[in-house]
């Protein structure tokens, strides 16, 4: 099959965790098709080596890019780790994203163990065992 495409986004405070389990999981990872917000992005980037296509900051409509993207089918899976503590800006934005994964049927994970259970789908999906 071809590579699963992977949104990847993290809220400031969970970037860290992202990072982890990215890292964790960096076989898994590095046989999708990566996108990204792009603070998230860089990160991964950066400390990783991940090649990832980066839309803008979240803040900035981001989300809303990767929302899109979900509408026309670009993308078969959402990794978002929200930060439910903390107020932000663009919480219409965040609710959009999850909304059209919703009305499109495409597996969104929000936090690590639903994540889990999202890698272990792809995992899957490539054939791994
Ligand atoms: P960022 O956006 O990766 O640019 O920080 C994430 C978000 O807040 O939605």
């Amino acid at each position: 099959m071809k590579r699963p495409r992977v949104a990847l986004i993290a809220h400031d405070k969970k970037k860290a965790d992202l990072l982890l389990f990215v890292r964790e999981h960096d076989d898994i990872f590095r046989k999708c098709e990566l996108f990204a917000t792009k603070t998230t992005g860089e990160l991964l980037r950066d400390k990783i080596k991940l090649k990832i296509t980066r839309m803008k900051s979240g803040p900035k409509g981001g989300d809303l890019q990767i929302g899109a993207m979900v509408v026309g089918d670009a993308i078969d899976f959402v990794l978002f780790l929200r930060d439910p503590l903390t107020a932000q800006p663009h919480e219409p934005d965040v609710s959009a994203l999850m909304r059209v994964c919703d009305v499109h049927n495409v597996s969104l994970a929000t936090n690590l163990a639903t994540a889990e259970a999202l890698v272990k789908e792809i995992s899957v999906l490539q054939g791994n065992t």
